[in-house]
């Protein structure tokens, strides 16, 4: 079977966090990301999984987390996801924004060309500001940290994906020596590029609180997913069914490198259970999980969005 395409770029980020107060200050209050999904972890309906993403909830915008209230901290290294970047406009506005708001930030460091700096969330998630792209509050690229980075790079292309450049300035915050490669969609939409870095630091991951868990690549459709997942399969990764996440159909694969992928569908989206001007601001759950309604809201930590 031939490659179906290309994956035009991220769907979703998810992360773990500690408790979701915090969460939510950071990511609705200081990155000024739209709070568009409150809803529960459907593996374990005691805990929320929050989304957060632009005004429109566009694939390509989105960052979840599962804010687990005693997770431990954990750490980024090398077979895991260990960044999250956003496209801005104007950094010169977001440097004096974040200056004035008291928020530590590094940078501004040159990155492909590109301005940007990097901050961290309350739980020590690296988030990336980077100058340029796509400026509708959608993601720009994920980092990828690894202790080789030849056998993921192979998948990028099985996905469609082509190298854009090499660069070795150490900008990935290990704390070593790195070395960064850019693979970028070939039909880039939002969130289109995937960076590959090596740092000679230290770097042993370790799940937890502040961490990515996955990343999530864009399908069209639920045909086109299929097609992914018959290509995938066919270069020998396993490749999980399709898994229905309420908001959009998801299949997963681990890459030799050690991070997670997911392929998720942009149908039916963030309105399909609640109006689009709405979003977030009830609590939603699945069918399977409607009627416990009152004992999960029990359980579940009052949240507050911030304005
Ligand atoms: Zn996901």
């Amino acid at each position: 079977m031939s490659r179906p395409g290309a994956i035009p770029g991220l769907h979703h980020v998810t992360a773990i966090s500690g408790p979701p107060q915090g969460n939510l200050d950071f990511w609705v209050g200081t990155l000024g990301q739209r709070l568009v999904k409150r809803t529960v972890n459907f593996d374990e309906p005691g805990t929320y999984h929050l989304y957060y993403g632009n005004a429109a909830a566009a694939p390509g915008s989105i960052m979840t987390f599962f804010p687990f209230v005693d997770a431990g901290p954990g750490r980024a290294g090398a077979g895991m996801a260990s960044a999250v970047a956003y496209a801005v406009a104007d950094l010169d506005a977001w440097m004096g924004d974040l200056a004035e708001a008291a928020v530590d930030f590094d940078g501004p460091f040159e990155r492909f060309g590109d301005r940007a700096i990097a901050l961290k969330d309350p739980d020590g998630l690296r988030v990336e500001l980077i100058e340029g792209g796509a400026r509708d509050g959608g993601c720009h690229s994920v980092t990828l940290w690894l202790d080789e980075t030849e056998a993921t790079a192979r998948v990028l292309e099985a996905m469609g994906y082509v190298r854009e450049g090499g660069d070795t300035p150490a900008t990935g915050g290990t704390g070593g020596s790195e070395t960064r490669l850019r693979y970028r969609s070939s039909a880039p939409e939002r969130g289109s590029a995937v960076d590959l870095m090596t740092s000679d630091a230290r770097s042993i991951g370790r799940p937890g609180a502040g961490t990515i868990h996955h990343v999530a690549f864009r399908a069209r459709s639920a045909e086109e997913q299929q097609g992914w997942r018959a290509h995938l399969s066919e270069i020998g990764l396993e490749v999980t069914p399709v898994i229905d996440r309420q908001y959009f159909d998801a299949i997963y694969f681990r890459t030799p490198g050690g991070v997670l992928f997911e392929i998720a569908t942009d149908p039916p989206g963030f309105a399909v259970d609640e109006d689009p001007d709405r979003l977030g601001q009830a609590l939603k759950l699945p069918a399977q999980h409607e009627a416990q309604r009152a004992r999960i809201e029990r359980v579940l930590p009052e949240i507050r969005v911030p304005a």
